[in-house]
């Protein structure tokens, strides 16, 4: 009897040491939600004062030495976008340029001169043919 009501006493320390873990366990996890929601209102702050700098308000030393790097960011990510557009656009007028020259500018028999059509390979007027 002696013997089985250690067991059950066994048994119960376990199951308290389990309950303990578990407890444990969910408020660590509540801990890294109010962890997580910390974070936000942190990044929420941040956004209402870049808000703020932007509308011309006067702030504190700190808070605008980093409104400024950040307004400096995205100044050079404008320009990165303008270039990326200017090489578009230089792509764009070379395929134009390229296209125009293949249909514009005919082929010129080098033997007799005469205007030569897309494809053939022999001149129209004197028969040469062309490579
Ligand atoms: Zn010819």
């Amino acid at each position: 009897m002696d013997f089985l009501n250690r067991l059950g006493g066994f048994a119960k320390n376990m199951g308290n040491k389990t309950n303990d873990l578990l407890e444990i366990g969910r408020l660590n996890s509540r801990i890294h939600a109010e962890e997580d929601a910390i974070d936000q209102h942190k990044f929420d702050l941040g956004d209402y004062t870049w808000d703020k700098f932007q509308t011309g308000v006067a702030m504190d030393e700190r808070s605008t030495v980093i409104c400024l790097a950040i307004r400096e960011r995205e100044q050079k990510i404008q320009a990165m976008r303008e270039e990326i557009d200017a090489i578009k656009r230089d792509k764009q007028a070379g395929q134009k340029e390229q296209s125009a020259q293949a249909e514009g500018a005919a082929q010129l028999c080098p033997v007799c001169g005469g205007e030569i059509e897309a494809g053939c390979k022999f001149c129209g007027d004197c028969g040469t043919q062309l490579r």
